[in-house]
């Protein structure tokens, strides 16, 4: 990791199904807390049988976010993230969503040193504004959090 230049966090929800993410939330926090921004996002109805499936319906079981549901277009997100972030140094958590943002052409760090989201739970209000199972936007300020502790 880099001592502590990451400008943003940044963590989806999504199925990932067939090698590839369909995301349904992307949140990204800004180091200081002072910019949060979440986006809901539908996944395309002629792949819906894809989500039918038992791997779909296991990941659906965990972030609770139907393939239809959201209010954005994935191509909306990407074009706002990369106007708002551009280059600034961003810090991800998991190989495969490091993965994903670089290829969105984001400065990405990877956050893997960091312990697993799945025991980070101190900031359970900062869930987004619809009750979910796991949501992005809770886990970007674990991360922030962590990523403090570490190196402050
Ligand atoms: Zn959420």
């Amino acid at each position: 990791m880099n001592g502590g230049r990451i400008e943003w966090f940044v963590d989806m929800e999504a199925y990932q199904l067939n090698g590839k993410f369909w995301a349904k939330e992307i949140a990204f926090v800004k180091r200081d807390g002072s910019i949060c921004h979440n986006f809901h996002i539908w996944a395309p109805r002629r792949l819906k049988n894809l989500a039918k499936g038992l791997t779909g319906q296991y990941q659906y079981k965990r972030h609770n976010l139907r393939w239809q549901f959201g209010e954005w277009a994935i191509h909306d997100v990407k074009t706002l993230i990369r106007l708002t972030i551009a280059r600034q140094p961003i810090g991800v958590k998991g190989e495969e969503k490091c993965r994903y943002f670089e290829q969105w052409g984001l400065n990405v760090h990877s956050l893997d040193e960091l312990p697993s989201l799945k025991t980070l739970n101190d900031y359970p209000n900062e869930h987004c504004e619809i009750r979910h199972g796991t949501c992005a936007r809770q886990k970007c300020y674990e991360l922030l959090n962590a990523y403090d502790c570490e190196f402050l």
